[in-house]
C-alpha cells in the first residue's frame, strides 16, 4: 500500500462502495488521518476498520474521495505507473475492439481514449484527435497523476503532442487554482491545430486550444450518423451548432439545407469553414449568431428536421428547476418549427437529469405544443464512452429521436 491517508467511513455508508460506486461524498466520511494535500492517495476503510478500496482525497471537494481501485483485489494494489499503464492499455484495447484497431490507429482518428469513471479513471478524460492526444484533468487527484499520465500515454500510443485543457467550472469545484493555469499547456511534444479529423467520411478541424471542451463533441457521433441516415431531401434547423458537425453530416447525407444557430460567432465561423472543407455548397449552409431560446421564437419557418443539443443546463441540484425549465421551453419552441411528418432529435447532457425526467418534460412540451410525438430512437453517449453500471451520474448524454405529426 502506497497511500498514507487513511479515510474511514460512517457506519453503515460503505455499501455504494461495495457495489461498485467510484465516489465517497464528505457526509458519508467519519474521519481523515494524515492528510496533507489535496490529490494524494488514500486508503478508505469502513467503520469496524475493513479495508474497502484506494482512491484519491480532496477535503475541498463535495466528492471527498474518488476511488481507482475497490474490492479485496485492491488492498495490495499500488497506484504507480505500472498500474496506470494498466489502465490505459484496457481503456486503449476497448476503442480497437470497438472501432476496428485501423481507424484507431489512424492519422485522422478520433476518439474517446479514456471516459473518466467510465473507464475507472475518474476525473480523467483523453481524446484522441489525429496524432495528438488532449486531456482534462478535472481533478486535484489526476493532477497529481499528471506525470506518470503522460509517460504511460507516450510509450503506448506516440502521439505528436499532449495537450492539457482546463475546465475552469472543475477546477473550481476541486480547489484549484484555474486562473493561474490558463486555457491549457502542452505536457509533450509541439501542438498542432487545428488537428484535421475524419467522422464518416466527414471532414472536421479541431481546435484544441480555442474550441470548447477538449475541441469537438465526440460523443455525438453516432447520433449525426443516425442524423444523416434520415436526412436525404429535407432541410434541418440545427440549434446549438457549435462547429456545425450535425449540419455537415446530414448535407452528406442529402439534405438541402441548413441553418445553423448558436451564440458563438468563432464557432459558426468554423462550421462555414467544415461546409466547405466537406464541398457543401456554402449556399446551402445558413449560419445565425443568436440565442436559441430567442430565436425559435422568432422563427417562422418550418423544418424537416430540428436538432437541439445544448450545453448543460443543471451543473448543481439548486439549478434543476431552472433547467427543466430550459429544457421544456426549447423543446416547446422547437416542436412548433417541425414540419408535419418531420423529426425532432433531442439532447440533454445534464447528468441530474435523468432519461425518464427528460423524457418528461418533453413531453410536456409536446402538450403545450398541441403535437403528437412518436419515439423512434433513445440516443445516448457512442460506445467509446463507456458508463460503470454502479455510476449512474456517468450515464450524462440523452437523447431522444422523434417524429413528430
Ligand atoms: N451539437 C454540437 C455540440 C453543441 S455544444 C456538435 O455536435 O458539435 C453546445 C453549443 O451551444 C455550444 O457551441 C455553445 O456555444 C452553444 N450555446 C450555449 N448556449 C446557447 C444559447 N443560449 N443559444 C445558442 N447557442 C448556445
Amino acid at each position: 500500500m502506497n497511500s498514507r491517508c487513511v479515510v474511514t467511513l460512517k457506519k453503515g455508508r460503505e455499501k455504494p462502495i461495495l457495489t461498485g460506486h467510484p465516489w465517497i461524498f464528505s457526509g458519508a466520511v467519519q474521519s481523515i488521518r494524515g492528510y496533507n494535500k489535496a490529490g494524494e492517495l488514500c486508503s478508505v476503510f469502513d467503520s469496524r476498520g475493513r479495508f474497502l478500496a484506494t482512491g484519491y482525497v480532496n477535503t475541498s471537494s463535495r466528492i471527498t474521495v474518488r476511488l481507482l481501485a475497490a474490492g479485496a483485489a485492491a488492498e495490495g494494489v499500488t497506484i504507480d505507473g505500472d498500474f496506470i499503464r494498466a489502465s490505459l492499455e484496457r481503456a486503449l484495447k476497448l476503442r480497437e475492439s470497438l472501432l476496428g484497431s485501423s481507424f484507431v490507429r489512424s492519422h485522422t482518428s478520433a476518439f474517446r481514449l479514456v471516459n473518466a469513471e467510465g473507464d475507472f479513471l475518474p476525473g480523467l478524460i483523453a481524446d484522441r484527435y489525429g496524432e495528438g492526444l488532449v486531456m482534462q484533468l478535472l481533478t486535484a487527484g489526476m493532477q497529481r497523476l499528471k506525470g506518470l499520465l503522460v509517460e504511460s500515454l507516450r510509450t503506448l500510443l506516440c502521439p505528436g503532442f499532449i495537450y492539457q485543457k482546463i475546465d475552469t467550472h472543475m477546477a473550481e469545484a476541486e480547489g484549484l487554482d484555474a486562473a493561474a493555469a490558463g486555457t491549457g499547456t502542452c505536457l509533450y511534444g509541439t501542438l498542432s491545430s487545428p488537428v484535421e479529423i475524419e467522422e464518416a467520411g466527414a471532414r472536421f478541424r479541431v481546435d484544441v486550444e480555442g474550441g470548447q471542451k477538449t475541441g469537438f463533441y465526440l460523443d455525438q457521433r453516432a447520433n449525426r450518423g443516425i442524423l444523416r441516415e434520415i436526412s436525404a431531401g429535407t432541410t434541418l434547423l440545427n440549434c446549438f451548432s457549435y462547429t456545425g458537425a450535425f449540419a455537415v453530416q446530414a448535407l452528406l447525407g442529402g439534405a438541402l439545407e441548413t441553418q445553423n444557430v448558436d451564440l458563438s460567432e468563432k464557432a459558426l465561423e468554423q462550421a462555414t469553414r467544415h461546409a466547405v472543407l466537406n464541398g457543401i455548397d456554402p449556399g446551402r449552409f445558413g449560419t445565425t449568431k443568436a440565442d436559441v431560446f430567442e430565436f425559435l421564437r422568432r422563427d417562422e419557418s418550418r423544418y424537416d428536421i430540428v436538432v437541439l443539443d445544448p450545453p448543460k443546463f443543471a451543473a448543481s441540484k439548486s439549478e434543476l428547476p431552472r433547467a427543466l425549465r430550459g429544457y421544456k421551453d426549447i423543446n416547446l419552441y422547437a416542436l412548433k418549427r417541425v414540419r408535419a411528418g418531420g423529426f425532432l432529435m433531442t439532447f440533454s447532457c445534464s447528468g441530474l437529469v435523468s432519461e425518464d425526467l427528460f423524457q418528461k418534460v418533453v413531453f410536456g412540451a409536446a402538450v403545450d405544443a398541441g403535437r403528437s410525438v412518436q419515439i423512434l430512437r433513445r440516443l445516448h453517449a457512442d460506445v467509446d464512452h463507456p458508463v460503470n453500471l454502479a455510476h449512474r451520474e456517468g450515464q450524462y448524454l440523452k437523447g431522444l429521436l422523434l417524429r413528430v405529426i
